[in-house]
């Protein structure tokens, strides 16, 4: 799923008005560790690319705005190594806008859901947002589970669930609450 930031948001002057617009740019997903809302316990918040002590005429603009877990959001705070708004990342240092084009090219995920860095500045990001030791698998995992409980559910509703898929649908639901009350232990 491509992220993609409306161009046509009308200005706000409180950058929290944008809180549905940006949910609904971001497909309820964290742009740093790509945790969907739903299995989050400790909510989203808003985070500024460039962070407001960097860049204050940045506040409200909805182009400086990414949807954040609390996790990342507190992992990266003020950070912004280059110490000059205009550039992001000098090639070592730095953070990568989640809706730009190269974010792909520095951070990605394995086969197993963890996310892995393929550059020096997504081994930076990586290291700020400590994913060597947030359940980045787990999260993917849970994801998966919740998708797949979705679509059970649908089937559910609609009667036609055999005695199998009932058992399935349950067993999914254990699996996933097992695997929430962990991640809220890891502080997600
Ligand atoms: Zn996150």
């Amino acid at each position: 799923m491509k992220i993609v930031r409306r161009t046509d948001q009308p200005a706000e002057n409180d950058y929290a008005k944008y809180r549905d617009a940006l949910m609904e740019d971001f497909w309820s997903i964290c742009g740093y560790c790509g945790k969907h809302i739903r299995v989050s316990r400790r909510g989203f918040e808003i985070d500024h690319f460039v962070p407001i002590s960097t860049d204050e005429t940045r506040k409200n603009d909805y182009s400086n705005l990414v949807m954040s877990c609390f996790t990342c959001n507190r992992k990266k705070g003020k950070k912004w190594p280059t110490k000059n708004k205009e550039i992001c990342h000098d090639g070592k240092h730095g953070f990568v806008d989640p809706t730009s084009e190269e974010y792909d090219s520095h951070l990605g995920r394995s086969s197993s859901g963890s996310i892995e860095h393929y550059t020096k500045v997504g081994k930076y990001m990586y290291g700020v947002f400590k994913f060597h030791l947030r359940p980045t698998e787990l999260v993917w995992k849970s994801m998966e589970l919740a998708k797949r409980k979705q679509e059970l559910y649908k089937i559910k509703n609609s009667s036609k669930l055999e005695k199998i898929e009932l058992e399935l649908f349950f067993e999914i639901q254990e699996e996933l609450d097992q695997l929430l009350d962990h991640l809220l232990g890891k502080g997600e």
